[in-house]
């Protein structure tokens, strides 16, 4: 399967992400993951990107079609992918329209997740990660079993530095001017799937599979 994940900030993309990722054995493939990695690691690129992503900016297209064209060029993207945070401009998506058709693998879906504006700075200002193992959080809707550190590892959990309120803010406004359009673009090609994003992970997640299944996967 290939499939392309939309939603606004806080809808949840990235958590269903991992989940698919796992019960499907495939690659997902997270463009905001792949961003931070570079600020982190301090590759060269890393300061320009912090400049864009601390303001809640999209970085500009060229840079991340870059990154996004090495990471699909990995071995373990040739049979299947799951795009997290990738296309998030009308460019970017008729980019990878022109690389899926390259490689001739047209896209099975694109699943967007829908869920109400009021929700969205309370769902990001309350996720947490975890540096090791990845997993995320919530301190309210999906809490640690301890506060504070992963079940999985008992890493101190963290909060991505993108997660504050005027930031989120922003995020939620770039969408709406740069990503939104791109429920039109997916639906005038028939492959777009929606879905309700309101209620626990594994509510969503279920409503998620009965879409992937309509779209054949
Ligand atoms: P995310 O983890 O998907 O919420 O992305 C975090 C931040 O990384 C975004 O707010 C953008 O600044 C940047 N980013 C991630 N993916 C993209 C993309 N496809 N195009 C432009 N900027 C991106």
């Amino acid at each position: 399967m290939r499939v392309v994940l939309l939603g606004k900030p806080g809808s949840g993309k990235g958590t269903q992400a991992r989940r698919i990722s796992e019960s499907q054995k495939i690659a997902a493939v997270s463009t905001g993951d792949l961003i931070r990695h570079a600020i982190a690691t301090g590759a060269p690129l890393g300061k320009e990107f912090k400049s864009y992503v601390d303001r809640g900016l999209l970085v500009p297209d060229s840079l991340v079609l870059a990154l996004f064209a090495e990471r699909l060029a990995d071995p373990d993207c040739a049979q299947g992918f799951l795009l997290d945070g990738f296309p998030r401009t009308i460019a970017q998506a008729e980019a990878l329209e022109e690389m899926l058709k390259k490689r001739g693998q047209p896209l099975t879906c694109a699943l967007n997740i829908e869920v109400p504006d009021s929700v969205l700075v309370e769902r990001a200002m309350g996720r947490r990660y975890c540096p090791t193992e990845g997993m995320s959080y919530h301190v309210k809707f999906a809490p640690p079993k301890r506060e504070g550190v992963c079940d999985a590892c008992g890493t101190a959990l963290k909060q991505r530095f993108d997660d504050k309120e005027d930031v989120v803010t922003a995020r939620v406004a770039e969408y709406r001017d740069k990503t939104e359009p791109l429920l039109a673009y997916y639906k005038s090609r028939q492959q777009l799937q929606q879905v309700e994003g309101l209620g626990t992970p594994a509510a969503v997640g279920g409503r998620i599979d009965a879409a992937l299944a309509a779209a054949g996967v």
